[in-house]
Formats: C-alpha cells, sequence, structure tokens
C-alpha cells in the first residue's frame, strides 16, 4: 500500500479497511464502479453499456420473482464414460467455485406471477460445457414442463459439448433437440436467450430452437468459436459472431439490453399462457 493509495481512502480508513470487491472496475472502458450501483444497473456498465457476466445465481435475480426458484434434479450423478483424467476434480473445483452441482441449473419459478420452467447455464462452470448431465437435466426440464403444461425459458451460455464425455455429449444435441419437439407437439412455448457467450453444440442444438429466440446485446455467438476457427487456418470477419450481425442477418427473433429481456419475457409468456 502506497500513500497515495492511502490519501483515497475516506478519512479514518486505509485501502487495506475497504472490501476488494466493493469496487469493480469494468474491463471494456475501465470505469470503477461502485459494486451496489452495478448491482443496481442489472451489472451494467452505464458509461459504455458493458454487460457483465451474470452467475445464474444473479440471473435468476434479476429475471424471476424473488424466492420462486425451485430447482429440479439436483442430485443427477457425474457421468464420466471415459474416466477422462482429472475430470472428477475439474468437476469438483467448478462446484466449489460456482455453486452449482452442473454448467446448467434447471427448475420451476415465477415471472410476475407468471409459472415458468427456467434453465440457466454459467460458462465458469468447465466453460458451461453439456455433458450427459446437462443435457439430461434440460431433457426432464422440458418434459416436466409437458406434464406441468408449463411454458420454458433457457438462458444459454456456452462453449460447445464437453470433450471429457466426448460423443456421449454431442448425443445430447439429438436429445434436446428432441425434447424441444415434444415441447412444440405439446403447444408449449420455448423462449431460448443467448446470453455471452453461445456456441458449439449448443448453439447447434436447443439455443437455436427457440419458438421465440432472444439475444442479449453484445453477446458472442456461432457455432465454431473464435480459437477453433483461428486453428483451421481461415479467416471470417469478428462481426459475424456478434448478436448484432446475427439479428441483422435474421437469425434472432430480439436483440435486447439486459433491463428489457424481463419486460420482454413478461410479455412474451402473457401472450402464450392465456
Ligand atoms: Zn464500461
Amino acid at each position: 500500500m502506497t500513500s497515495s493509495e492511502d490519501e483515497k481512502a475516506p478519512p479514518g480508513l486505509t485501502s487495506d479497511d475497504i472490501p476488494p470487491d466493493l469496487w469493480q472496475a469494468c474491463p471494456e472502458c475501465n470505469q470503477l464502479i461502485y459494486a451496489p450501483d452495478l448491482e443496481a444497473d442489472l451489472w451494467v456498465c452505464v458509461k459504455c453499456g458493458h454487460h457483465f457476466r451474470l452467475t445464474v445465481w444473479q440471473r435468476l435475480q434479476v429475471t424471476t420473482d424473488p424466492g420462486s426458484f425451485e430447482e429440479w434434479d439436483h442430485d443427477l450423478p457425474l457421468h464420466d464414460p471415459l474416466e477422462f483424467p482429472e475430470y472428477p476434480d475439474k468437476t469438483q473445483a467448478a462446484r466449489e467455485k460456482t455453486g452449482m452441482t452442473e454448467a446448467v441449473l434447471t427448475g420451476e419459478a415465477t415471472l410476475d406471477g407468471i409459472s415458468l420452467a427456467i434453465g440457466l447455464m454459467d460458462l465458469s462452470f468447465i466453460g458451461g460445457s453439456m455433458g450427459w448431465t446437462v443435457g439430461e437435466r434440460l431433457t426432464r426440464l422440458m418434459e416436466r414442463a409437458v406434464h406441468q403444461r408449463l411454458p420454458v425459458t433457457l438462458f444459454c451460455a456456452s462453449g460447445g459439448a464437453r470433450m471429457q464425455e466426448s460423443l456421449i455429449a454431442l448425443m445430447q444435441m439429438a436429445k434436446t433437440s428432441a425434447a424441444v419437439g415434444r415441447l412444440a407437439e405439446a403447444g408449449l412455448a420455448y423462449i431460448s436467450v443467448l446470453t455471452h457467450p453461445t456456441y458449439g453444440g449448443v448453439m447447434a442444438s436447443f439455443a437455436s430452437l427457440g419458438d421465440i429466440i432472444i439475444a442479449e446485446a453484445g453477446a458472442a455467438m456461432g457455432f465454431a468459436g473464435p480459437r477453433v476457427v483461428e486453428l483451421t487456418g481461415l479467416k471470417i470477419p469478428p462481426e459475424v459472431q456478434t448478436a448484432e450481425f446475427q439479428y441483422q442477418h435474421g437469425m434472432i427473433d430480439m436483440l435486447l439490453p439486459r433491463k428489457d429481456i424481463r419486460p420482454a419475457l413478461h410479455n412474451i409468456l402473457r401472450w402464450c399462457t392465456v
């Protein structure tokens, strides 16, 4: 700690007394933001509009009615068909870091009093990748939604299929897509919300199959992510894999800043559940 840092602290306090997470720097414009202000602004920088990545718990907080979430299928076991080196350890570390048991959280909640089945993915859990447990949770979510006659909303964020489960992970693409088909047969709405970033086998399956596809402003999306594209030696313009480009070219129905997503969901769910 330098004397100049002490000069910035309020009288009687040193910078050591201030919790380190009380201020956050915007990665886009470097503005320092007071954490409670950032939360009040739904974790969007008021200066430049940068959307901070949300945990599933923060996403529930900004999307659903307080205390209304009830988790489903919490206890599905980890699938490790290849006995992939260090996979159980990596999963355990992800659990401790995120407070989730897998890369997707599923359950039932209400939004302005309207009941819905909801799934939320977190990139912090092994890249938000889809293995057996993620595919199974999503499939069970949709099947239970059919049984309970609930609309489904999924907040997608993923690097794609989980390499540690190889073909078993790729099979989840077909399984979840078939589950979306059963929702359609039952006449139930499925709203997919693409958040930053959504790539790979998730984008190529349930994420792009919504009756209505919403993208959060600033989200990156596509099939092969930038690192994979780079490995192929091919060059694609970077703007192609943005929500803005995809919206302009008809791949997305609505492109919304975070503050407008909940009101949009409210409207859509109200129309779909009368
Ligand atoms: Zn900013």
